[in-house]
């Protein structure tokens, strides 16, 4: 008997994110085909996209605070419980 993956994985981004995603993801791919393009097997990053809701989540969680995070860095102003001082 073979198991079989039954879980299904959420990838909540646009259409150009998911386009995105998947050109990068065939970028680094390490599948291995046969022949008759028949895969004989899965690389990590393919293996990801199906199976791994965590990493998928933290794909979600980097694309959406990325911006965030540039225009932080990018701040000339403190907020009120940032400090200036080398305390
Ligand atoms: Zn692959």
């Amino acid at each position: 008997m073979t198991a079989v993956s039954t879980t299904t994985v959420a990838w909540r981004g646009t259409e150009a994110e998911t386009e995105r995603l998947l050109a990068a993801v065939a970028r680094i791919c390490g599948c291995e085909f046969g022949p008759v393009r028949v895969r004989l097997s899965t690389c990590a990053a393919h293996q990801m996209l199906v199976e791994d809701q965590r990493a998928m989540n933290g794909l979600s969680f980097g694309k959406y605070s990325a911006a965030r995070l540039r225009r932080e860095e990018w701040a000339t102003q403190t907020t009120p419980w940032q400090t200036t001082s080398n305390d």
